[in-house]
């Protein structure tokens, strides 16, 4: 039987957060393969394990959990049972039909009353294959390494490492709720918080009825990669163009844009508190455009007492660009569309309002009825992957 290998950074763990961690991982991992030839998943010391049903599939299954948040690194590997004498066995059934000029040999002991020192593994391991093989030893580049692994009851062997993205499980820090917009940044913002555990909810805000449909097309499409890594997700979309209009008609140009984001926030913070998310994320990142000053972004934050996170704050356009095209936002993020944001953007928007002046143009806006309104408006889609499952 062919299996896969694993591997999470257990040192970065706190012990008594390590099971909740574990037991999250295997969860995932068996939601990431849910339509795939995959048996039982099984928790060894410091590594899981997951027996594939069929060995073609080994490709598949490893495309998809070097996905998984979490995974430091996986590999497709043999198993053994705890002899010399099976270990060259499973050796030679694992390197057959290779061809290579130079290798090694590296075993690592996770059961320590094996008899056999690592560095006496990787010897005799080592002479036996020289033995067998035309190939020699290279220990600093070889061509190919052997790597074994002594567990309690049961050894494993493989070739390859393939990484994986790191992080924490999806799930472990608790839902969040992410302010998606359909540019670049947002995407990113939302990907970088599932890769420490978050799990997503998406709010978008669009302009109907001003505006076509483009953008929350491109939303969904975004959110439907997104998903991949977290396996389902849940989509709010709040039509937000009436408010806006009622902002243009009652407050000053200047300060229309944090207007709208204020009430962006209220609204989100009361969509969240019904879907139990304990912060709000943005794609904000500092100085970027008008709004995004800090006097801005304080003014925005005061809306609302729910926590704000904003993690590319520290991070210019060419960095988050890169990791969009990573992640595969990037070429629907670029789609033109009409976002609800170019809608009555007055020409010199306010950059370092402050809360008096803000607090005095929302005098002139009924906000509980706004916000009130547009929660009752909001409406829900449900995302899946694998779609099947
Ligand atoms: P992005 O590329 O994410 O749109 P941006 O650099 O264009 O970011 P802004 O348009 O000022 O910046 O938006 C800042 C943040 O506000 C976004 O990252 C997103 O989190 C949120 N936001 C903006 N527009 C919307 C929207 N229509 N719906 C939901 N959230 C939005
Ligand atoms: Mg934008």
């Amino acid at each position: 039987m062919t299996f896969l290998l694993v591997h999470y950074h257990e040192i970065a763990l706190k012990a008594r957060n390590r099971p909740l961690f574990v037991n999250r991982l295997v969860h995932n991992l068996k939601r990431a393969t849910a339509d795939l030839p995959v048996g039982r998943i099984r928790k060894l010391t410091g590594r899981v394990l997951l027996e594939l049903g069929d060995e073609r599939s080994a490709g598949l299954v490893t495309d998809r959990i070097r996905q998984v948040f979490g995974v430091a690194n996986c590999s497709v590997a043999h198993r053994s049972a705890l002899s010399l004498d099976a270990l060259q066995e499973t050796a030679e059934r694992v390197l057959t039909r290779r061809s290579f000029q130079t290798f090694r040999v590296t075993a690592r002991r996770a059961y320590k009353a094996f008899p056999l020192t690592s560095q006496q593994l990787n010897e005799a391991l080592g002479t036996f294959v020289l033995r067998r093989f035309p190939t020699r030893v290279d220990l600093k580049n070889p061509e190919l390494t052997l790597f074994i692994e002594i567990l309690p009851t049961e050894a494993f062997l493989y070739l390859e490492k393939v990484p994986g993205p790191g992080g924490l499980p999806v799930g472990v820090a608790g839902r969040v709720l992410a302010l998606i917009s359909g540019g670049i940044d947002s995407p990113v913002a939302a990907y970088r918080m599932m890769r420490r555990g978050c799990l997503v909810s998406f709010l978008h805000f669009h302009g109907a009825p001003f505006l076509d449909r483009r953008t929350q097309e491109k939303v969904r499409e975004i959110v439907r990669l997104l998903t991949r890594f977290q396996y389902t997700s849940r989509l709010t979309l709040v039509p937000f163009g009436e408010v806006q209009q009622e902002v243009v008609v009652n407050a000053p140009a200047p300060y229309r844009v944090l207007l709208y984001r204020r009430l962006m926030a209220r609204i989100a913070e009361h969509l969240a508190g019904l879907e139990g998310a304990k912060a709000l994320v943005t794609g904000e990142s500092l100085g970027q455009v008008a709004s995004q000053t800090l006097e801005n972004l304080t003014v925005i934050e005061e809306a609302v007492r729910l926590l704000v996170l904003r993690p590319l704050i520290g991070m210019d356009k060419e960095e988050i660009s890169a990791q969009a095209r990573e992640i595969g936002t990037y070429e629907i993020s670029i789609q033109p569309d009409q976002d609800c944001c170019t809608l009555f953007v007055p020409r010199h928007p306010a950059t370092r309002a402050t809360l008096e002046e803000i607090g005095r143009a929302e005098l002139t806006l009924d906000i509980d009825r706004l916000v009130k309104m547009s929660v009752e408006r909001a409406e829900h889609e449900e995302c899946a992957f694998p779609e099947a499952s």
